[in-house]
């Protein structure tokens, strides 16, 4: 175990009720220990990326704190990943029924074979800057990068739609 640092996580699926994947992922993540969670965005609807001959995503954004190092974490939600049935070696960017990605830890700047922080397509995606935006403030610093506020200045929303629904 760590101090405690901010993280933020991206949820995706397009495959087995995606929306019912997402919360029971959610609920999952809540449980690790070392884990809290502090704020949970909307559920947004995306057109895939990449191959296009697949059903839309369903993405969300969870903020947590937590004590686990990141690459605890990260093992920690492959983990998930493969109790939801995540198959992989398939195509890149291919169907899944849950993928988690570590978007951000704390001000962590790292580069690997398992992880890079922060996550490299954080800057140009809509599905995960807007849910994002929801749950951390405009003047959040991606290491790097910039602040929130000026990323989603140049990333137009391009498709993505909000569901209106408890997703409690
Ligand atoms: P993308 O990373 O572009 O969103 P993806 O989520 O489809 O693509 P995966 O096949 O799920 O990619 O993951 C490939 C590998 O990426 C994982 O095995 C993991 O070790 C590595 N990885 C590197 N950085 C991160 C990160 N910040 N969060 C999650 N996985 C990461
Ligand atoms: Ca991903
Ligand atoms: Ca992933």
């Amino acid at each position: 175990m760590v101090e405690p640092n901010w993280a933020y996580i991206g949820l995706g699926s397009n495959l087995d009720n995606p929306v019912d994947q997402l919360k029971r992922a959610r609920k999952a993540v809540t449980a690790l220990e070392g884990v809290r969670e502090q704020g949970f965005s909307s559920l947004y609807r995306s057109p895939p990326m990449g191959p296009k001959n697949q059903p839309d995503y369903i993405n969300a954004v969870m903020a947590v704190v937590t004590e686990l190092p990141p690459l605890v974490l990260l093992e920690s939600l492959h983990r998930i990943e493969q109790a939801h049935g995540r198959v992989r070696g398939g195509e890149r960017w291919g169907p899944r029924v849950l993928d988690l990605d570590i978007l951000l830890y704390g001000r962590y700047c790292m580069r690997s074979a398992q992880l890079t922080l922060p996550h490299p397509g954080l800057t140009e995606r809509p599905f995960v800057l807007y849910p994002l935006a929801e749950i951390a403030p405009l003047s959040l610093l991606i290491p790097g990068r910039g602040t929130l506020r000026e990323l989603l200045r140049r990333c137009p929303r391009q498709g993505i739609e909000q569901l209106r629904l408890d997703h409690g």
